[in-house]
């Protein structure tokens, strides 16, 4: 009951910013522990880092709030668009670029809010900065949100490796925030994939995720030379939304 009430609160509290700023969302909550288990090693030792002297409580008694902003439909409809002369529109693609800054500054903002009113601690939406030399340059110095997602609930774990949402496909940035208070924790939901290869069709670094050495290294060099306004590319979300087999199932809003 106490866990309930603790996280309507919460909730309501979330809610609340979001019509404020205009944007759907959602929220769940993961316990620490399974968040812990289920991370790299690098980001093990980068969560016990960020937690400090509370870790071993928090291991015990902790939980991870996860809050999840959904991109606007035009932000998604943005990426990979070509021009009539076959070039690629990315005074267009930059749309999604702009929606992606606003709610990762949105996340971090609200997420800090909600840390502060609980004595939490707060993970940041994202490091912006793409790594230079390598992906893996990556790894260590953040908490992968997409693990909290995961067992929050909020999503299955897509082909493409996102957190796939029953609403809002995985058109959805995250931020987190880990407290020590009795909350309601979610469960993870199996992959509802299936047949469904849309993103593999839309790229060739997923499709051959099994083949390449590390698929996600091919990405961030993809993205350097897409030379966008900041270093993201989209194109796998956009499949998801628009052609997966659950196309007309999603909906995002504007
Ligand atoms: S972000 Fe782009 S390059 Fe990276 S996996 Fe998705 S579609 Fe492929
Ligand atoms: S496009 Fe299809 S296979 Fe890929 S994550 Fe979405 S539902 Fe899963």
């Amino acid at each position: 009951m106490k866990r309930m009430k603790n996280f309507q609160k919460i909730k309501g509290f979330f809610i609340q910013k979001l019509a404020e700023a205009g944007y759907d969302g959602i929220i769940g909550v993961a316990r620490f522990k399974s968040v812990y288990d289920d991370l790299m090693p690098i980001q093990r030792v980068r969560l016990e880092d960020i937690c400090g002297g509370e870790f071993r409580s928090l291991m015990e008694s902790g939980f991870i709030i996860c809050i999840g902003i959904a991109f606007p439909e035009y932000a998604i409809d943005s990426i990979n668009v070509r021009l009539a002369d076959g070039t690629i529109d990315k005074n267009k693609w930059n749309l999604y670029v702009k929606e992606y800054h606003k709610i990762n500054n949105l996340l971090n903002l609200i997420s800090r809010e909600i840390a502060d009113s609980l004595g939490g601690i707060p993970i940041q939406a994202t490091i912006e900065e793409m790594p230079t030399k390598n992906v893996e340059e990556y790894y260590g110095i953040t908490v992968s949100h997409r693990v909290v997602a995961e067992n929050a609930g909020l999503g299955w774990r897509g082909k493409n490796e996102l957190i796939v949402n029953e609403k809002f496909s995985c058109a959805i940035r995250f931020a987190s925030i880990i407290v020590d208070l009795p909350l309601p924790s979610g469960r993870k939901i199996e992959s509802l994939c299936g047949e469904c290869e849309a993103c593999l069709e839309a790229c060739p670094f997923l499709k051959n995720k099994d083949k390449l050495e590390n698929y996600r290294e091919n990405c961030r060099r993809y993205i350097i030379q897409l030379g966008l306004d900041a270093p993201v590319c989209g194109k796998c979300i956009k499949a998801c939304y628009r052609n997966s087999i659950f196309s007309n199932r999603f909906k995002l809003s504007r």
